[in-house]
């Protein structure tokens, strides 16, 4: 079942000498109903600013986000406010998104608070609630925010996240702070979480390795483009995408098998100001033909589940 889709979403930003920074373009993606969609790629390549769309921080510059068939880029006012109760969102460092000088009871219940879902006096009682959801000690809802470890706030962000039920959660770079032991039990905090829940997660994180161990289905975008799509359990088996082959190559162990080889990423990503003509990738792809700038490749599907847009992969006018 599909809860939340995006359609042709673009976003561009003026930057200087009057040019145009498009940090998204042409993205559909579909969420799935209590599955994680996990987005990957370099820093800068959009993620982030798509993400942003879906929890009403920004609006695109075209296109629309169906949450539930509704085009939540068009609310405005009273129903902008109460359709973020559905989708909430979790960010890299929650230190920045609390206000130091209030203790956890009030940083976990200020949403349940502003929308009327319970009273003052029922504050301690929700709060222990979550904090146990959370597998943190009720006692430390007298605490404040700097008296905790990094993975302890990242707990509490994700109990203030979790505290109006939202059907969808999304989490940029949720556990990219936190050490490698410390991010692994965040990980299965938020898989259980998941599963009693029923919650539909977007997941937002550099580390493909990360994505692949928590996602159903794998976005790989590069340059505000949407490169492939696939489900995380084929990903390193049967990604096709030269980009995302690379990604794969640069991150899992030697020792794996690989049915395709492995290229060597060249280079660093161009600035987003800077895409090429053609493909966005083909400065840096070891398999570019000239069809590559002359032409940019469009996302479409190679097998059931699985989209690429590479001409190498596409089938139809070579
Ligand atoms: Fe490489 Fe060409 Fe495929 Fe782009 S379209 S990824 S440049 S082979
Ligand atoms: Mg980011």
């Amino acid at each position: 079942e599909v809860i939340l889709e995006a359609k042709h979403v673009t976003r561009r930003f003026p930057a200087s000498g009057g040019r145009t920074l498009v940090a998204n373009n042409d993205i559909n993606l579909k969420f799935y109903k209590g599955k994680t969609l996990g987005l990957v790629g370099e820093s800068g390549c959009g993620k982030s600013t798509f993400m942003r769309f879906l929890v009403s921080l920004d609006t695109p510059s075209e296109g629309e986000i169906l949450y539930r068939g509704k085009d939540i880029t068009k609310l405005k006012g009273e129903e902008l406010r109460q359709n973020r109760q559905h989708i909430q969102m979790v960010f890299q460092d929650p230190t920045s998104s609390f206000n130091p000088k209030m203790k956890i009871r009030d940083i976990v219940c200020e949403p349940l608070l502003n929308f009327n879902r319970i009273k003052k006096s029922e504050m301690d009682a929700a709060c222990r609630r979550l904090l146990e959801m959370v597998e943190l000690p009720g006692e430390f809802a007298d605490r404040y925010p700097h008296n905790m470890s990094g993975g302890q706030r990242q707990r509490v962000a994700i109990a203030r996240a979790l505290a109006l039920e939202p059907e969808i959660l999304i989490l940029d770079e949720a556990t990219s702070a936190l050490d490698v032991s410390v991010q692994q039990t965040i990980i299965e905090l938020i898989v259980k979480l998941q599963k009693e829940k029923n919650i539909t997660i977007g997941f937002i994180c550099h580390d493909i390795s990360l994505i692949q161990s928590c996602s159903h289905e794998v976005a790989v975008m590069y340059l505000g483009n949407v490169v492939e799509v696939l489900p995380a359990e084929d990903l390193a088996e049967h990604a096709v995408h030269p980009y995302t082959r690379a990604l794969i190559g640069s991150i899992f162990d030697i020792g794996m098998d690989f049915s395709k080889p492995i290229e060597e990423i060249k280079g660093e990503a161009p600035s987003p100001l800077d895409v090429p003509a053609g493909c966005p990738f083909r400065g840096r792809c070891p398999k570019a033909v000239d069809r590559c700038a002359a032409e940019k490749p469009k996302l479409h599907q190679v097998g059931a589940d699985h989209e690429v847009a590479c001409h190498l992969f596409d089938k139809e006018d070579k």
